[in-house]
């Protein structure tokens, strides 16, 4: 059969060759990485640059190349980052430590 991701000659049976397989669980533990931190890692993994580049440029099910998956990631992982959760825990915490702090300079003359 033929890598469902990158064409290349998979072996009986397989849906992915050896090395996409690979790849591919590295993507899905380190899913929300940046490409920049992700590529280390795919490299790390034992694949050539050109399996790494034809992985990429894959798309194993057709949802879309796994580079654009990638992009997808790091732009929703930025939307929430910027954009918070509705009723934001972090924005409320620092509304809680801004009110203590006047609490207990309440009473005292400001500098
Ligand atoms: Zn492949």
């Amino acid at each position: 059969m033929r890598c469902r991701v990158c064409n290349e000659r998979a072996g009986w049976f397989r849906r992915q060759c050896a090395p996409c397989a690979t790849l591919w669980s590295v993507y899905e533990k380190h899913r929300g990485l940046p490409l920049h931190a992700l590529l280390p890692l795919f490299e790390g993994s034992g694949a050539s640059v050109e399996e790494v580049r034809r992985f990429l440029a894959g798309d194993p099910d057709g949802d879309g190349a796994v580079q654009d998956r990638i992009a997808a990631d790091m732009a929703n992982q930025l939307f929430a980052a910027f954009g918070g959760t509705p009723g934001g825990q972090t924005a409320e915490q620092v509304r809680r430590l801004r009110a203590r702090g006047a609490w207990k300079t309440f009473g005292e003359r400001p500098d």
